[in-house]
């Protein structure tokens, strides 16, 4: 089985990021993952409208709910929070703990205004969020060495291998820090070769597979595992074990 650890869902155009607007029907979400070999998914709903308070990131929360209603366990969902609403978000955390969703992110600092953002705060949140997955944007222009250290007890999964120079900052903040995973989403994985120095430097158990779909093609992401280079138990691994493992399922 193939468990998508990055996907952003949808049911409408509002929460389509797909960058192309070819794209108009809706009316089966899991249809082209499935075809493309997906078992199940996990992630947050996102817009490309910036939210302009609290309650329009909760608004993202609550279709992901609804989208879990709809989908049942093929969907995992994410859910945001914000550093400039520490109560709010703390409140978040608990309701959402109360929902049985245990994955906070794909959180996206640049999308949802983050800005110089108050690190007490951010703490203040992870805090309450013990215990839970937290799945973040990179680049990511924050001390992510300090929070790593700070919350040995949160699972933190880096999105977007990168190119080159960042696929080394990944790997060695890996290395300092076994409360850090990555998964293969976004830019990266067209890099042949790239899986197995990944495989060969952190080992495939920190590995997880995704796509960010609807921006990226999930068949290509699919081949690409397959083509590398790698033992057949790692690519289990990195396929679904890993991440079926950090969530508890
Ligand atoms: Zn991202």
């Amino acid at each position: 089985m193939v468990v998508d650890f990055h996907v952003h869902p949808f049911r409408d155009a509002a929460h389509c990021l797909n960058f192309y607007p070819e794209r108009q029907d809706f009316s089966n979400p899991r249809r082209e993952l499935e075809e493309a070999g997906i078992g199940c998914i996990c992630g947050s709903v996102l817009q490309w409208e910036k939210p302009q308070s609290f309650s329009d990131l909760q608004a993202l929360n609550r279709e992901a709910l609804a989208l879990r209603e709809i989908l049942g366990d093929f969907y995992t969902p994410g859910f945001h929070i914000h550093p400039a609403y520490p109560r709010e978000s703390c409140e978040e955390v608990e309701f959402m703990r109360s929902r049985g969703v245990t994955l906070m992110g794909e959180l996206v600092p640049y999308l949802h205004g983050w800005g110089d953002f108050d690190k007490g705060n951010l703490c203040e949140i992870l805090e309450a969020a013990r215990g839970m997955v937290c799945s973040y944007h990179t680049p990511w222009d924050f001390d992510m060495d300090g929070i790593l250290s700070a919350f040995p007890h949160i699972t933190f999964v880096a999105a977007h291998p990168g190119d080159r120079d960042r696929v080394e900052e990944h790997i060695a903040l890996m290395k300092k820090h076994e409360n850090l995973y990555l998964d293969l989403s976004g830019t990266g994985l067209f890099r042949l070769g790239l899986l197995k120095h990944l495989v060969t430097q952190v080992g495939a158990e920190r590995i997880l597979f995704g796509t960010d779909y609807p921006i990226c093609n999930p068949r290509m992401y699919v081949q690409a595992v397959y083509g590398e280079d790698i033992s057949d138990s790692d690519r289990e691994k990195i396929f679904s074990e890993n991440t079926i493992r950090i969530l508890g399922k």
